[in-house]
């Protein structure tokens, strides 16, 4: 098998997919499936060894209002009621009086790192008294940020301990990630440490901590909103907040308060053709900063009000990396009325919070599986094979079981299809 593959990534995605088929025994409709799907233009160019196009199902969450401009968010996620809890919470969250969100700072920093140091303070000097000149460094290994009103802006060093030393640069990146145009200014300033301080690097590259693009959305929430009687949205109240608090205590618990925060992140920040694994990475490094895994967000009961905030680490882009690359992201960002990388932080960080308030309210009261229930039906119609005419008939069905299984499902679509064959057969 490594002999067919050599020099594979000089072929065409056409002789991959030959070469694939002939050694791995796709079958003909699976060879059409994944040449049906090959994209046209640069997208290609953006990995190596291209062979199709992996898709997503996109949709869109609909009534988010952040500091009084209303949204709809593109989203692009696999999982089921993801987009309907989104819209869901954020309708509420908008009948309360909408979300604010805020941006704290928008830097990136990255990381020098030498190794074998004997004595900090010389390196920890050396940095202080040469600041300007390796800031000037970094500056002229991408003048053109500077020109566009960004650039290098601070550099100090860090003791690791074991003999390691962090030189870090901060720089403003203006509307771009910054991952790139990071990792040439530090290699330009490693190349000056090498050579004027006669200390080998290890490596550089930016961090992805992100602590420095941290972003707070909020939001204010009459307790009297949570239910029809007073007495039962008391007890909502009390129990989101309860159900926040555990998330504070109990990593187990922090994790998956997390993940379905990360629910809606992720989908926004994919359909913005934004590095996701960045900011999954960001987020959870956050999470933990105190020593322990805690809950991204925390609502807390302040007289008649449930409040809500949720800060989270954004370091995304509006230009740069795939965003120009992948067709639907220009698209995304007119949909989603995004201006600025500031606006697309202050949204997802929105979103992350009307997702968390969706699925905690869901959760202490009527529990995660009766919203999910549809949706998940609807996955499992198609999952046997469902035509998607089919597929409304059959989860109806399967509406009407008690913990509908893959069985089942596709009895019901036999008896679907044999009866849908009967009549045409009287006709
Ligand atoms: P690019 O390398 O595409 O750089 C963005 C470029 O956009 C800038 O260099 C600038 O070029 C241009 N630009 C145009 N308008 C603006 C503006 N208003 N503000 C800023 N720049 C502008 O992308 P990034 O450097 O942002 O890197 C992002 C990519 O890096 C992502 O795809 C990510 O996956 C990847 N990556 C991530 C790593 C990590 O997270 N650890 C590591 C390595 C890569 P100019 O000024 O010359 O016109």
């Amino acid at each position: 098998m490594e002999a067919a593959f050599s020099q594979f990534y000089k072929r065409t995605p056409k002789q991959r997919l030959a070469l694939l088929a002939e050694t791995l025994g796709l079958s003909e409709a699976e060879q059409q499936a994944l040449q049906q799907r090959a994209a046209q233009g640069d997208a290609p160019l953006l990995i190596e060894n291209y062979l199709t196009t992996y898709q997503l199902p996109e949709g869109v969450a609909v009534n988010f209002r952040v500091n009084g401009h209303d949204y709809v968010v593109p989203m692009v996620t696999e999982e089921p009621s993801v987009i309907a809890a989104a819209s869901n919470g954020a309708k509420q969250l908008t009948i309360a009086g909408g979300i604010t969100a805020a941006v704290h700072s928008r830097l990136l920093t990255g990381q020098v790192v030498l190794s074998d140091v004997k004595v900090y303070a010389s390196i920890d000097d050396w940095v202080a008294l040469h600041q300007n000149e390796l800031l000037d460094v970094a500056k002229q290994a991408h003048p053109s940020i500077v020109t566009r009103g960004g650039g290098p802006k601070s550099i100090r060093t860090r003791d690791l301990g074991e003999g390691f030393v962090s030189i870090d640069l901060t720089v403003d990146v203006k509307a771009a990630m910054g991952a790139n145009m990071m990792n040439t200014m530090l290699e330009a300033v490693a190349d000056v440490v090498q050579s004027k301080l006669h200390h080998t690097t290890l490596f550089s590259i930016l961090s992805n901590a992100g602590d420095q693009s941290l972003t707070t959305a909020t939001v204010s929430v009459p307790v009297s909103q949570l239910a029809d009687d007073l007495d039962d949205a008391q007890q909502v109240a009390k129990r989101l907040v309860q159900a926040s608090r555990i998330a504070q205590l109990d990593p187990m618990r922090a994790v998956t308060h997390n993940k379905g925060i990360m629910n809606g992140v992720d989908a926004l920040v994919i359909a913005m053709g934004n590095d996701w694994r960045a900011i999954e990475s960001a987020a959870h490094a956050f999470a933990v900063k105190d020593g322990q895994y805690r809950g991204l967000s925390d609502w807390q009961l302040a007289g008649d009000r449930l409040t809500g905030t949720l800060t989270l680490p954004l370091p995304v882009g509006t230009v740069g990396g795939a965003t120009k690359v992948l067709p639907l992201v220009s698209i995304n960002q007119k949909i989603a009325r995004i201006n600025s990388p500031e606006e697309l932080m202050k949204l997802i960080a929105a979103v992350g919070l009307a997702q968390n308030f969706a699925a905690l309210k869901a959760l202490v009261t009527s529990g995660i599986q009766q919203g999910h229930m549809k949706m998940q039906v609807r996955s499992l119609a198609m999952t046997v094979g469902a035509t998607p005419q089919e597929v409304p008939v059959l989860t109806e069905q399967l509406m009407a079981l008690k913990d509908p299984n893959e069985a089942q499902a596709k009895q019901l679509l036999k008896q679907i299809r044999n009866h849908k064959e009967d009549n045409h057969a009287k006709r």
